[in-house]
């Protein structure tokens, strides 16, 4: 899908940053004077993206940015399905940092809002290769489930991140293979606390500002299910997704009604049986699944 053609409406507000999810580094501020370039789709009143930019962004950097996040949202809706809603992006200036995108977050509420901090002089490639916008656009596609299973957000948009860099040709399903068995499996070490389940390690580990083990330890769950659906049915999570954004997304409310919705779609319950070890089983038990689908 394409949103190619923009008119410029120049607004002026005072945008607050509120959330941030999915990065360890803190924003880098909290206020800034922003111009929205609108992207007509459809039709002028009916949305479906639309691009707002801080002050400091020059107009030749505006284009370019826009085209890169057309292309890794058109990725997201040929993986994971039609997001049927509108999303508002924020651009924010950040050349400080020695990376194409520094932060990003996404705000969930009538509109969905995608925040990404950006360094203008990096060039498309060096914008594609960053996996913030890809995380944070694979965030939207299932509903806000609550701060208490912020493991399980982050697991789906570590997981589903890569899944849309296939789309773009970027990597292979066996170099996603490889990194996430090699990533998930690096985490067993921090994971492994006696009896405790791995939701609970989890909620310590973020505690203890261990973003990155839980995020890729997490994405173990996406893994196993990935791998039992292509096993058994020939059929990946991304095609769960499809049909979810269809039918449900927009009407779960709570993480046990995505569960419930995506056992609805594949007619089993091995979204909610997987839960159950998440949830009463000690970690251990999670990397050994991961090791029978090496
Ligand atoms: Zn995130």
């Amino acid at each position: 899908m394409k949103y190619a053609s923009f008119t410029l409406v120049f607004l002026t507000l005072n945008y607050l940053m509120i959330s941030c999810d999915s990065s360890n580094s803190e924003p880098v501020s909290n206020g800034a004077n922003l111009s929205i370039i609108q992207v007509d789709e459809v039709a002028e009143d009916d949305y479906k993206i639309k691009y707002i930019f801080s002050e400091e962004f020059k107009e030749d950097d505006k284009e370019g940015l826009i085209s890169w996040v057309d292309s890794v949202f058109s990725a997201a809706e040929r993986t994971l399905g039609t997001y049927l809603f509108n999303i508002d992006v924020y651009f924010y200036y950040n050349d400080a940092q020695n990376r194409a995108v520094s932060f990003g977050s996404t705000k969930r509420g009538e509109v969905e809002k995608l925040n990404l901090y950006v360094n203008p002089s990096a060039n498309l490639d060096e914008l594609l290769d960053d996996w913030i916008a890809p995380h944070e656009i694979s965030h939207l596609a299932i509903g806000a489930i609550g701060r208490d299973n912020k493991w399980f957000s982050e697991g789906f948009a570590t997981f589903l991140s890569r899944q849309i860099n296939m789309e773009l040709g970027l990597i292979t399903q066996a170099e996603f293979d490889s990194i996430y068995y090699h990533r998930i499996m690096d985490k067993k070490e921090a994971y492994i606390n006696g009896e405790t389940n791995f939701i609970e390690q989890s909620k310590l580990l973020f505690s203890n500002n261990k973003y990155g083990t839980v995020y890729y330890g997490s994405a173990s769950y996406f893994y196993i299910i990935d791998k039992k659906l292509f096993e058994e049915k020939g059929i990946r999570f991304k095609d769960v997704l499809v049909e979810y954004q269809k039918c449900c997304r927009g009407n779960d409310k709570n993480l046990l009604e995505t569960i419930t919705a995506f056992d609805e779609i594949i007619g089993e319950n091995w979204f909610t049986e997987l839960m159950k070890v998440y949830r009463q089983e000690p970690a251990s038990i999670v990397f050994d699944m991961i090791k029978e689908y090496k």
